[in-house]
C-alpha cells in the first residue's frame, strides 16, 4: 500500500512512522508513506495558503488551490482521499479493516479552522474523525489512522491471531492479560489460566472480556451479532 499524507507540517510525522511495527512494515514493504507540503502548492512567495473566511469570523481557512493542486499531484485512478476531520465518520476497528485493503491513500490533514468547503467537494472521498474532540491540526489523526489502520495490512504484524483476538474483533474488548511472575505483589494469576485447560481458558477469557465490556462500553454490546473482522 502506498499513503501521501499532506499537511503543512511534514515534520510532525518524524519519529511515529520510524519505530516499532510501523518501521517494520515499511522495512518490510507492506506500505509506503510519502510526505507532501501543502504549503509548497501555494500561489504566492511567500508561502501563504490560508485566508480569512467569508462571513467573517474567527481564525483562518486553508484556501481551496493549494489543497487541491497538493491532492492532484499524488492523486492517480484508484486512489482513496481521506480528509481528516472532527466533522467525518468515526474510525472504528471495521473501518480500518476497510482502509487496508487500498492500493493508494491520501491523507489530507487540516488547519486553523478546516479547510474551504468547495475542495473538499471536489477532490474528497471521504471524512474521518478520530473522535469527538478538536485537535489543532490533522497530524495526530493520520499518525492514528495510520497505525490503527497497518495493523490488517497482511504481515504487518507478525502473527496474524494477534489482531484477531484484539478488541473489537468479535464486537467486544479483548480479555485480561497476565505473564511471569505467577505472583505480583500478592496478587496471583487467575489458576483456570495454569490449568492447561484451553477450552476452559477460552471460556474463560470470553466471560471476562464481555464482563469488562459490559461495565465500560455497554453500547459495543448491541453489537455483538456483528460478524469477527477478517484480514484479507
Ligand atoms: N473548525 C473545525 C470544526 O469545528 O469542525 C475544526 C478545525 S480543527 C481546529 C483543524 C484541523 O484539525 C481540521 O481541519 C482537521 O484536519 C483536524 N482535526 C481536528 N479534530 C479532528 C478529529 N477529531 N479527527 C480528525 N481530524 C481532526
Amino acid at each position: 500500500m502506498e499513503i501521501d499524507i499532506l499537511s503543512l507540517f511534514p515534520d510532525y510525522f518524524r519519529g511515529p512512522f520510524d519505530v516499532s511495527m510501523l518501521k517494520r512494515g515499511r522495512d518490510m514493504g507492506h506500505f509506503d508513506i510519502r510526505h507532501t507540503n501543502i504549503r509548497d502548492f501555494a500561489e504566492n512567495k511567500n508561502g501563504r495558503v490560508d485566508d480569512r473566511p467569508f462571513g467573517g469570523g474567527p481564525g483562518m481557512v486553508l484556501c481551496p488551490g493549494p489543497v487541491a493542486r497538493a491532492i492532484r499531484s499524488v492523486k492517480k485512478p484508484g486512489s482513496r482521499v481521506i480528509y481528516l476531520s472532527p466533522q467525518g465518520s468515526l474510525l472504528t476497528a471495521a473501518k480500518c479493516g476497510e482502509l487496508a485493503k487500498y492500493e493508494h491513500l491520501i491523507l489530507l490533514c487540516g488547519h486553523y479552522e478546516g479547510v474551504d468547503e468547495r475542495v473538499l467537494q471536489k477532490e474528497i472521498d471521504e471524512e474521518i474523525s478520530i473522535g469527538d474532540y478538536v485537535l489543532t491540526n490533522g497530524c495526530a489523526a493520520a499518525i492514528v489512522l495510520v497505525d490503527a489502520m497497518a495493523r490488517f495490512i497482511p504481515g504487518v504484524i507478525g502473527h496474524p491471531d494477534a489482531v484477531q483476538e484484539d478488541s473489537f474483533q468479535e464486537g467486544i474488548f479483548d480479555s485480561p492479560h497476565y505473564t511471569r511472575p505467577e505472583n505480583f505483589e500478592g496478587m496471583e494469576v487467575p489458576p483456570v489460566l495454569l490449568g492447561g485447560n484451553h477450552a476452559e481458558i477460552r471460556k474463560w477469557r470470553k466471560a471476562e472480556a464481555r464482563k469488562k465490556t459490559a461495565r465500560v462500553r455497554p453500547d459495543l454490546l448491541l453489537g455483538e451479532h456483528c460478524e469477527p473482522l477478517t484480514i484479507h
